[in-house]
C-alpha cells in the first residue's frame, strides 16, 4: 500500500531537527530506521503531515564508557551495531535484549531510539484501514471507546519493546533533547498508563541517547514467542541480580510486552534481595508476581494466560539467574 502524502525533512544536525520539531504547526512524527512508523502509515494508523528523519543525526550516534564508568548508547545506533559492540557485549542480558528484536535485516535498520518509543500495540488498532473501520475507532484513533477493556477510558495497548526490559534492569536513563535544552529521566519513570501518550516524552523533545551505570550484576534475559525469529513476544523477562550462586542483595526484574508499560516489579525483586535465590525464596517471589502486574487486557493472548506466562518466566529468569 503505497504511502499517505506528506512532507519528508531530513535536517543535518540535532538544532535544525529540533526547530523543525518545535516550528511545524502540523502534525509530525519523527522516523528514526522506520521499521514501525512505514509499517503504521501504509495501514494508515496514522497520517502525519511530516515526516522528520532523524535516523542519521550526528548526535544521535556513538557507543561509549563515559570517565565515571557510565555507559553512553546512542539513540540513532542500529540494533545489530549494539548488539555486536564490544562494550555491550560485557552486558550479555542487554545484547540478548537487542538481538531478541525482530530479524537481521529490522535490526540492520531498527535503532534503539526507535525502539524504546515504539508506539504501543493493539489487536484492534494494527490492522488495515478497513478493519479498522468496520469495527470501529478507538481511543488510539480518534474516539473515546476502547474495544479491548469496554469501560477503560485510557488506551490499554501493549509496550512491544523487548529491549526495555532489559534496560529498566540496569537501571538506566534517557536523555531528551528539545530547544531549551537537556534533560535525563530514569526509564522507569519514562513509560505510563496510557496506551496514546505512552511516555512522557513531549512533543518538542528528541530522545538523543541513554545511559547505565557500569555494573557487574548477572542478566536473565528471556523472550517468549509463538514463533521463534521474526516475532513480538507474548512477554519477555529481565532479571538481574548482584553476588554470586544463591547470594544476593541488588535484585531488578521486569517483565515486558504485557501491559501498557513494562513493569518494574518491586515486591518480587524484594523478596528475592532478602532471601537469595533458592528454591523456597523463589516460590514465594512467584507468588508476589500476578498482583504486581494489575489489570490485564485479552489482547493478542487472554489475560489468565498473560497471568500464567508472568509467572513461569519469572521462575525461569530466576533459576537461570542463580547458574550466572
Ligand atoms: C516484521 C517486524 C517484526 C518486529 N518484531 C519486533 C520484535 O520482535 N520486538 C520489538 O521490540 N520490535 C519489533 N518490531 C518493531 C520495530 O521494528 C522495532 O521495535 C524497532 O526497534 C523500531 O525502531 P525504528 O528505528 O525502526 O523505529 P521507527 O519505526 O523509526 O520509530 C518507532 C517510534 O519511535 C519514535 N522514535 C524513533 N526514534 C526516536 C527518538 N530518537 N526519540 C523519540 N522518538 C523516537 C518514532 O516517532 C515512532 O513513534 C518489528 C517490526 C517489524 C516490521
Amino acid at each position: 500500500m503505497l504511502l499517505p502524502d506528506h512532507e519528508f525533512s531530513k535536517p543535518a544536525n540535532l538544532q535544525d531537527s529540533l526547530a523543525k520539531l518545535a516550528n511545524t504547526s502540523g502534525e509530525i512524527k519523527l522516523l528514526a530506521g522506520g521499521t514501525d512508523v512505514i509499517f503504521n502509515m501504509r495501514g494508515r494508523l496514522f497520517n502525519p503531515d511530516v515526516l522528520l528523519s532523524i535516523s542519521e543525526l550526528p548526535e544521535l550516534q556513538g557507543i561509549e564508557q563515559l570517565a565515571d564508568g557510565t555507559v553512553s548508547l546512542g539513540a540513532g545506533c542500529r540494533l545489530t551495531e549494539l548488539e555486536r559492540h564490544p562494550l555491550v557485549r560485557q552486558y550479555p542480558g542487554l545484547a540478548a535484549g537487542f538481538r531478541a528484536v525482530a530479524s537481521r535485516h529490522v535490526r540492520n535498520m531498527a535503532t534503539l531510539g526507535g525502539n524504546l518509543n515504539l508506539d504501543t500495540r493493539c489487536w484492534y488498532a494494527n490492522q488495515t484501514a478497513e478493519w479498522r473501520e468496520a469495527k470501529g475507532r478507538c481511543l488510539k484513533t480518534g474516539l473515546k471507546v476502547c474495544h479491548a477493556i469496554k469501560s477503560s477510558d485510557i488506551c490499554v495497548a501493549l509496550n512491544a519493546s523487548d529491549v526495555a526490559p532489559a534496560l529498566l534492569a540496569l537501571d538506566a536513563s534517557v536523555v531528551l533533547a528539545s530547544l531549551k535544552g537537556e534533560r535525563t529521566v530514569k526509564l522507569a519513570d519514562y513509560y505510563t498508563d496510557d496506551g496514546v501518550e505512552h511516555t512522557v516524552r513531549r512533543p518538542d523533545e528528541i530522545m538523543v541517547r541513554v545511559l547505565f551505570p557500569k555494573n557487574s550484576d548477572r542478566m536473565a534475559y528471556i523472550k517468549e514467542t509463538a514463533r521463534k525469529g521474526n516475532d513480538f513476544a507474548y512477554a519477555t523477562i529481565a532479571a538481574s541480580a548482584d553476588g554470586q550462586g544463591q547470594q544476593c542483595s541488588r535484585v531488578r526484574i521486569v517483565l515486558g510486552s504485557l501491559t501498557t508499560r513494562p513493569v518494574l516489579l518491586l515486591k518480587t525483586a524484594t523478596v528475592i534481595g532478602e532471601r537469595g535465590l533458592d528454591d523456597a525464596a523463589i516460590e514465594a517471589a512467584v507468588t508476589e508476581v500476578r498482583d504486581e502486574l494489575g489489570a490485564l487486557t485479552n489482547l493478542y493472548t487472554p489475560a489468565a494466560y498473560k497471568g500464567r506466562i508472568a509467572r513461569v518466566l519469572v521462575r525461569k529468569a530466576l533459576l537461570q539467574l542463580r547458574e550466572l
